[in-house]
């Protein structure tokens, strides 16, 4: 059988100033631009980003930026999976334009003296609360990747929920002529989140990984059902406790601004958790 041919792998700039010489020919041309920030290790959940960034706008940016800001101290960063050449080959295929990957300097230089804040959904208790200072490093790098490229649009995966509402509220705050954009999180059959972490599962850690989503798929439909949140909530924290995890948190919330929900149940829904197992840290989220 025929191999099929190797698609060209997108041109790769490091600086903010090769990706503005870039940007600024396609903007003459009026191309727009989508960009679909990451941090490398590229699975097809980073993909479907890509392929919907593609249905959004002519061009398409990814940043791969694996951003020292937003770990903490006793977190993952330097053995954060970097997998350069696969990642340029899943992007050649999904048809990427450019690939912005900056070092840390470029980034960050040591007179760096400018991290954003944000509080709203990034203080309610849920990833504020066992990753302090995550989202600060978060909306920083966001708010100095879009400023980079100027993005009509960017996408990010559902994934990391509490993460997008971070953003979304972000770009809108600093007036960023920016749409922010949500796409589904990608699955294993199993139902278990893809994620760059769960290369870091053992064969057992992975064998127990999916009762995440099966307890948030459970949780979801009886609380649609009429059944009483916290009811639901506790049979919930107990089943992925039995499973091995030590959790951070399964707690329901309004899906936009993540606070608590009110007693009348007005608004809409979204069940999110977060749980270690062994020394990988999981998160995911479906809607009610
Ligand atoms: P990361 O490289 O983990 O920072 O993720 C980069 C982007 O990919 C973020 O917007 C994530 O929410 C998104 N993403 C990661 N995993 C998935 C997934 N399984 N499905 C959809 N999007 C994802």
């Amino acid at each position: 059988m025929a191999k099929a041919a190797k698609k060209t792998r997108p041109r790769v700039v490091k600086t903010v100033k090769a990706l503005r010489e870039t940007l600024a020919d396609w903007k003459k041309r009026k191309a727009d631009i989508a960009l679909v920030p990451t941090m490398g290790a590229l699975h097809a959940g980073h993909i479907s980003l890509v392929a919907l960034a593609k249905k959004s706008a002519k061009k398409v940016v990814v940043s791969i930026f694996v951003n020292p800001t937003q770990f903490g101290p006793n977190e993952d960063f330097s053995r954060y999976p970097r997998t350069f050449d696969a990642d340029m080959d899943k992007l050649a295929d999904a048809g990427a334009d450019l690939v912005f990957m900056p070092d840390a300097k470029e980034m960050y230089p040591e007179d760096f003296s400018t991290m954003l804040k944000p509080t709203g959904p990034a203080s309610v208790g849920l990833d504020d609360k066992f990753r302090p200072g995550h989202f600060d490093g978060v909306a920083t790098v966001v708010a100095k990747l879009f400023t980079s490229v100027m993005p009509d649009v960017a996408i990010f995966g559902e994934k990391d929920y509490q993460q997008l509402q971070v953003i979304k509220t972000m770009a809108r705050d600093l007036h960023l002529p920016v749409k922010v954009v949500g796409a589904p999180v990608v699955r294993e059959k199993d139902g278990l989140a893809l994620s760059s972490r769960n290369v870091y599962l053992s064969p057992p850690e992975r064998t127990a990984a999916p009762v995440l989503h099966q307890v948030l798929k459970e949780s979801a439909k009886a609380i649609a059902a009429g059944e009483p949140v916290e009811a639901v909530l506790s049979r919930g924290r107990a089943k992925i406790m039995a499973a091995n995890f030590k959790l951070d948190y399964l707690e329901a919330r309004d899906a936009n601004s993540l606070a608590k929900p009110d007693a009348q149940r007005k608004a809409k829904l979204r069940l999110l958790v977060a749980a270690k197992i062994g020394k990988t840290r999981l998160i995911d989220n479906v809607a009610v």
